[in-house]
């Protein structure tokens, strides 16, 4: 399924894209980085679709992202005042912070590790659908792993057209580079992977 967003997001379409989440289906997206394949992050299933599509390691761990700062105590604990200060000056944005994991994250997203790298999108598509599927979703660029991030839709298609349940077309992507993902370790904010 194709989806033109372009101008505004279509309320039935929401609906659509949101079930085929809900049922456990990968979804292409756009955020103000790049777009995204996303997934229900809790959905082991689901999440296991992605890493098919892409052709990813399982070794190299997702992005969740969420709608709602609420959210980030579902799956992440032992937050710092430092990483709190973080989260309320950059989220949302472009910015991804690694924090200690909940139970509720499970192992193919965190590739076996006890934490996980959290987002929270500036973008009215990426967040309505986040917020109308009602679970975070991981959303590693929508690419063959090793390629170029899927920066518009026309590019994507080529790729992964066919790998996915739904395209969403939101024209270009604002920003066109990945997130900045940061650690806090002993309360200093590291720069694990720069823009
Ligand atoms: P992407 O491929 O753009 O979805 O971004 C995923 C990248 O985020 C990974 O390749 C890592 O660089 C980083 N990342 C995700 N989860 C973690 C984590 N738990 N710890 C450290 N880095 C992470
Ligand atoms: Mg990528």
């Amino acid at each position: 399924m194709y989806f033109n967003w372009k101008k505004s997001t279509n309320t039935e379409e929401l609906k659509i894209v949101c079930n085929l989440i809900k049922n456990g289906e990968i979804v292409i997206f756009p955020t103000e980085t790049v777009y995204g394949i996303g997934a229900n992050a809790y959905d082991e299933e689901a999440v296991g679709k992605i890493f098919m599509a892409k052709g990813r390691s399982l070794d190299n761990p997702l992005i969740v992202h969420i709608a709602d700062k609420k959210t980030i105590y579902e799956i992440a604990t032992d937050i710092t005042t430092v990483e709190q200060k973080l989260i309320d000056h950059f989220m949302p944005g472009p910015f991804t912070l690694v924090l200690d994991k909940t139970d509720k994250i499970p192992t193919i997203v965190s590739a076996g590790l006890k934490t996980v790298a959290v987002r929270m999108p500036d973008n009215v598509i990426a967040r309505g659908i986040i917020t109308f599927s009602g679970v975070p979703i991981v959303a590693p660029s929508a690419n063959i792993s090793g390629r170029p991030s899927g920066t518009s839709v026309e590019d994507i298609r080529k790729e992964l057209e066919g790998k996915v349940s739904a395209i969403v077309d939101g024209g270009e992507t604002e920003i066109g580079l990945e997130s900045t993902v940061v650690r806090v370790v002993n309360e200093v904010p590291h720069i694990l992977r720069p823009r």
